[in-house]
């Protein structure tokens, strides 16, 4: 939480210095709730989840009579935790089960963050004493495969790739069946996200998903999504729910935005719970998100 709260801090945080200069106002007046709206905005909340938070919170004050601005802070701060779903189960199906590995795919455009994600996870899993097979599926990107082959050496995870420009399923399945074989806890598999062909990502991106089925299921399929792109980034996102069954979202370079907001618009937009943040390039920068800390941390 403190690393989160210093990668979020207040000064470089819309939403953060938006509320203040709300909470400064002595009145709650018309204005004031304007101010909140913009700052929610500015903050890349998105317009939908933004008119109702503002609506509901207005409706929450007036019925309690709140003046003071600590109140409304706290008010605020119920109504953001409520609308990122903070029931949700965020926890990663990385642990082996039935005898074989845990599978996972992670899918997202180029770009997003998908192969230093899958460093940042391996790291974690080493970590706890997990051994961890990365597969180099993204076989368009030439320099994927040696980044994810670098970041493999680094943790202590081992890698499946394949030729260059080669079939990405084919890698993927390797993969797998390298895992199953040495009796490896976790599979984790990069995949290549070119989205100017959306027939050729469904396409390929389906074909990777069946050819791994055919060791077994799949137990998570990661979204990694570029927190700085903002809602042109959602828009994106959406396609790659409609190709693959996505169980959870990572919001990567959550350390270079004012704009932390866009989790509660993908919570909204996804209806898919953000399991993990990235706040740098280095190893040891994901963290687990979770809705009550990320708020505070939000609101400064
Ligand atoms: P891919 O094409 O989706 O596999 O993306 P990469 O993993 O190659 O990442 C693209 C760039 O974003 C690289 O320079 C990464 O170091 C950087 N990056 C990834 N995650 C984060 C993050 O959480 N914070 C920051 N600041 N940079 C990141």
């Amino acid at each position: 939480l403190v690393r989160l709260r210093s990668r979020l801090s207040r000064s470089q945080n819309a939403l953060g210095r938006g509320l203040l200069a709300v909470l400064s106002r002595d009145r709650l007046d018309d204005e004031a709730w304007e101010d909140l709206e913009d700052s929610l905005i500015t903050a890349d909340v998105g317009v939908e989840p933004t008119r109702e938070i503002v609506e509901r919170l207005r409706e929450r004050t007036r019925v309690l009579g709140t003046r003071t601005p600590d109140e409304l802070r706290s008010l605020l701060r119920e109504e953001l935790v409520g609308a990122l779903d903070p029931k949700a189960d965020r926890s990663l199906a990385a642990t082996p089960h039935d005898g074989r590995p845990a599978v996972l795919l992670v899918v997202g455009v180029n770009g997003s963050g998908k192969t230093t994600t899958c460093g940042k996870i391996a790291r974690v899993l080493v970590a706890d004493g997990h051994t961890v097979v990365l597969g180099a599926a993204d076989t368009f990107r030439a320099a994927a495969a040696d980044q994810l082959a670098t970041w493999a050496g680094r943790v202590g995870a081992e890698v499946v790739r394949g030729r260059e420009a080669g079939d990405p399923a084919a890698v993927a399945f390797d993969a797998v069946r390298r895992g199953i074989e040495a009796g490896t806890d976790t599979v984790l598999i990069d995949t290549a996200g070119r989205l100017q062909n959306k027939v050729g990502l469904m396409d390929e991106l389906g074909k990777v998903k069946r050819v791994v089925e055919r060791h077994g299921p799949v137990d998570e399929t990661l979204l990694v999504l570029d927190a700085t792109t903002g809602q042109n980034g959602l828009t994106q996102a959406r396609v790659f729910t409609e190709v693959v069954d996505v169980t959870g979202v990572v919001l990567t370079k959550l350390d270079g935005t004012a704009k932390g907001g866009i989790v509660i618009a993908v919570q909204r937009n996804l209806g898919i719970p953000v399991k993990l943040v990235g706040l740098g390039e280095g190893p040891d920068d994901l963290a687990p998100f979770e809705p009550e800390a990320f708020v505070d941390a939000l609101l400064g």
